[in-house]
Order: structure tokens, then sequence, then C-alpha cells
């Protein structure tokens, strides 16, 4: 579904991705580790056109997007939660969710996926007119992660979702990433520094270092590689 090949990102002269190969399956969830700087993030903005890629390419289901502007690519069904949530603080969780639905004139469809989040995280239906910016940090990551789902994504990338958040937190969460997965067949990609949870989660994962991937296997596989242990399930 979506194919990054020899994929090389600069910001000014640092080389941040140095030959990126990665593939994401339809259907599939794959998670993407490494330690901070790896350019994990850098890999999920220039899929998305926010940081373009200067030599390589990107296809998303056979078309080639690697300069496409990042609304267009939105517009495909390539939907980014960013790091840090960046709900919009000022609005209510409804209008949050609503903005998500921007580029949508479905409004029955609309109503069912406003049911559909709300279902999956009920606290967010209990807080709907409280403003994004007082609810909690995990919250914030339940309606980042909401809102992306409101536009109906094809992928839906996910930028450290365990960022900041209690364990039991985090955990919830991605006990919700599989089951939107399993529920709505949406393909998901999970940029993670929580090796162990991401692996788990995931059909196939990706090791990333200094901007390049130096191993990639099945997620059952990996959490068991004495060298992932080591370097990343601190086991
Ligand atoms: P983390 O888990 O800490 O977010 P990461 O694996 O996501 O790390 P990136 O944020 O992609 O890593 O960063 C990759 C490299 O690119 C790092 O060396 C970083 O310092 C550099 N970098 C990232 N963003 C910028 C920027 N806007 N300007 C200059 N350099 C940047």
């Amino acid at each position: 579904m979506l194919k990054l090949k020899n994929v090389h990102t600069y910001y000014g002269n640092i080389h941040a991705l140095k030959g990126i190969d990665l593939e994401v399956g339809e259907g599939e969830i794959i998670s993407l580790i490494g330690a901070n700087g790896a350019g994990k993030s850098t890999t999920l903005m220039t899929t998305c056109g926010i940081v373009p890629a200067k030599q390589g390419s990107i296809e998303f289901k056979g078309q080639d997007i690697t300069h496409m502007r990042p609304d267009d690519i939105v517009k495909l069904g390539i939907c980014q939660v960013p790091e840090g949530r960046r709900i919009f603080p000022l609005l209510t969780v409804a209008e949050n969710l609503d903005m998500g639905a921007f580029l949508r004139n479905d409004k029955d469809k609309i109503k069912e996926d406003f049911d559909y989040v709300y279902s999956l995280f009920p606290i967010l239906e209990d807080r709907k007119n409280q403003v994004g910016g007082t609810l909690s940090g995990g919250e914030q990551q339940m309606l980042a992660i909401s809102r992306a789902l409101m536009s109906r994504p094809k992928v839906l990338l996910l930028d450290e979702p365990s960022l900041g958040l209690a364990p039991i937190i985090v955990k919830q969460i991605f006990s919700i990433i599989k089951k939107i997965n399993a529920d709505q067949k949406t393909t998901i990609f999970i940029v993670e520094q929580n090796a162990n949870l991401a692996l788990k989660a995931a059909n196939r994962g990706y090791v990333m270092e200094t901007g390049a991937i130096t191993i990639t296997d099945t997620g059952e596989n990996l959490l068991v590689n004495e060298d992932i242990k080591k370097a990343y399930l601190g086991i």
C-alpha cells in the first residue's frame, strides 16, 4: 500500500534519512522503532510530504506521491497523528472531531463515525463540550487519534502515541489501535520508542539507527531477537 524506496531527506546539511526502504501492506500494523534522533519522525513527515524527500520515491497504492503537497496526500487517505498530539486547544472535543471530518460531505456517515470514536473512547463523549486544551495527556492522545479517524483514513500514521503517558493509558491506547485495525481494516504505521508495545502490536517491524533501517522482521521475531532485546527492550 505504501512503499518507500531509497528515500533520502535532509534538514539543511543534516542527512536525516539515508536511503530508507520500507513497505506497509494493506491492513497491516507496522512499527518503526529506534533511539532518539534515529529519524523515525522524519520518516513519517517525509511520507506525508511535510519534509520533502531529496532523493528516492514514495508510492501509495502504486501512485507516486513523492512530491505531492501534504494536503493532497491527506485527501488520498493518509492521515498523521503527530507527536505531541497537537489538538486544537481552544476548540471543544466535538469541534476537534468536526475538524477531522472537514474534507467530508457525507453527513450520515460523519454521525456514524462520531458514534464509533465515542464507542472507542467513551471518556471523549463525556467530555465532548470541554475544550481540548484542558484534557489530560491521555485524553488528548485519544482525541488526536479520533480526530484522525474522522477523516476515514486508509492509512493512519502514528508518531509516538505513548509519549509522556502513564503505562496504563499507553496499554489502553495500543489495544484500541489494534481494535481500529481489526474493525475498520485501517492500515497502521506506528513510530514509537516503546519498542515492547509497538512490536507486540505489529505484524512487522523495522528498526532504525542514525537515518537507516538496520533490521526488519515480524513483530514476534523482533521481540525475541537478542540484539533488539539488549538495545531496545532492556532485557
Ligand atoms: P525522537 O524519537 O527523539 O523523536 P526520531 O527518531 O523521531 O527521534 P527525528 O526527529 O526524525 O528522530 O530526527 C532525525 C534527525 O534529524 C536528528 O538528528 C534531528 O536532530 C534532526 N532533525 C529533526 N528535525 C529537524 C529540524 N527541523 N531541523 C534540523 N534537524 C532536524
